[in-house]
This record gives structure tokens, C-alpha cells and sequence, in this order.
């Protein structure tokens, strides 16, 4: 964010990352807006797209998010005129999760149907927080996933839900 005076004015080589920008209230948001002001700085046009930063709650199980919720990804394809699925899964269906008496979680799945561009993922359950950077970085490349090692924590409840569904 550019940083403007008292009469609206751009301050030049003044930029303004952090709380202080107002987008995102966490350390990670911060670190990113720092490294896109290195970048503007130094030439490139970077810009960081704040959908792609992900929130957590340190709770167990952990809960994570990441892009649109679903009310946001129907709001925004009502405007855009396409169409939303949504995938979801329990942690009850993966079997590593299983194996670690972690049963007790779902992950959800928000996407563009024409074009499977990952809107948004909502999970909760054991090591979401850990899980939830990969759809971050699907979000920020505007890709899906790729194939996932099966048994693990990211194959039941992110591949999978895209194997069913796409
Ligand atoms: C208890 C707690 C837990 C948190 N846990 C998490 C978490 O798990 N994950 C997460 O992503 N975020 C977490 N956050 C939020 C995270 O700390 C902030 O989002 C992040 O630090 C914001 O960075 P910032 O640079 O905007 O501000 P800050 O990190 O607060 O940096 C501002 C700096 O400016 C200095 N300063 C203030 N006034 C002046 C002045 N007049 N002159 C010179 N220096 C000044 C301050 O001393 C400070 O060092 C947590 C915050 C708290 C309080």
C-alpha cells in the first residue's frame, strides 16, 4: 500500500505493510507485504494477492482458512456469472488420520467449476494449519492440486476431494 499525506497526495518510496495496511492483522501478511515492497522497490511488479494468505486457529483440533468462504465464492460467482463446487470430507475418511486416533475433523473444498480454480479451503482437524499452505499456494498460482502420497493427511482431504469431484 502506497502511503499518502494529510491533502491525499502519494508519498513517493513511502510504502506501508503490516497492521498499519489494515488488510490482515497477522505476522505472516506483514512478512508478505514487506517482500512485495522489496520487490516493487527493486523493479518487479509485484503484488501480493491477500486471498492467498491463510489464517489458522492454534485450537484442537486446528482450524484453517484460506481465500472465500462459501457465502463470498457464491456472491462473487453470482456478479462473474460461473458456477461454484463444493467438495468436502471428514477426517473419518482418511486413513491416516485414523491411524492417529484423529478421527474428529472435515475439510472443505470451494471451487470454480468451469475451470477448477481453488477459490477457497476451510478445514478442521489435526494438522490443519500445516495443510492449508498448499491450497494457499494453489490460490496464489491460480492452479489446483497435484497428486498427493496416499496415506497422508493432505491425500484424504485435499486430493481426494478432488478426485471425487473433478
Ligand atoms: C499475543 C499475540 C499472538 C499472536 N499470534 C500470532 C500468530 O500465531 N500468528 C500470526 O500470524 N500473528 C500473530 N499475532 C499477530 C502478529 O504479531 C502481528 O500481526 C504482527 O506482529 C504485525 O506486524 P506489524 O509489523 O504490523 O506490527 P508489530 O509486529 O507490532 O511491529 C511494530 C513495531 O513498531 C514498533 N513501534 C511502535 N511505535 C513506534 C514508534 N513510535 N517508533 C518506533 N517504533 C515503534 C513496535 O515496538 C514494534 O516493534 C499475534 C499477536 C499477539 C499480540
Amino acid at each position: 500500500m502506497r502511503v499518502v499525506d494529510a491533502k491525499g497526495n502519494t508519498v513517493p518510496h513511502l510504502y506501508c505493510i503490516g497492521h498499519a495496511h489494515g488488510k490482515s492483522m497477522l505476522a505472516h501478511a506483514a512478512s508478505a507485504q514487506g517482500i512485495s515492497v522489496v520487490e516493487q522497490l527493486s523493479g518487479k511488479d509485484h503484488v501480493l494477492n491477500h486471498l492467498s494468505v491463510p489464517t489458522a486457529c492454534f485450537t484442537h483440533p486446528e482450524i484453517s482458512m484460506v481465500g472465500l468462504t462459501e457465502t463470498q465464492a457464491k456472491e462473487k460467482a453470482k456478479k462473474e456469472e460461473f458456477k461454484i463446487s463444493v467438495a468436502k470430507t471428514s477426517f473419518k475418511a482418511n486413513t491416516k488420520a485414523l491411524a492417529e486416533n484423529e478421527g474428529e475433523g472435515l475439510a472443505k473444498l470451494i471451487y470454480r467449476h468451469d475451470t477448477s480454480e481453488i477459490l477457497g479451503v476451510h478445514i478442521l482437524g489435526m494438522h490443519g494449519a500445516d495443510l492449508i499452505h498448499e491450497a494457499s499456494n494453489a490460490i496464489a498460482l491460480g492452479t489446483r492440486v497435484q497428486a498427493h502420497f496416499h496415506p497422508s493427511f493432505n491425500y484424504e482431504n485435499i486430493n481426494l476431494n478432488l478426485e471425487y469431484n473433478w
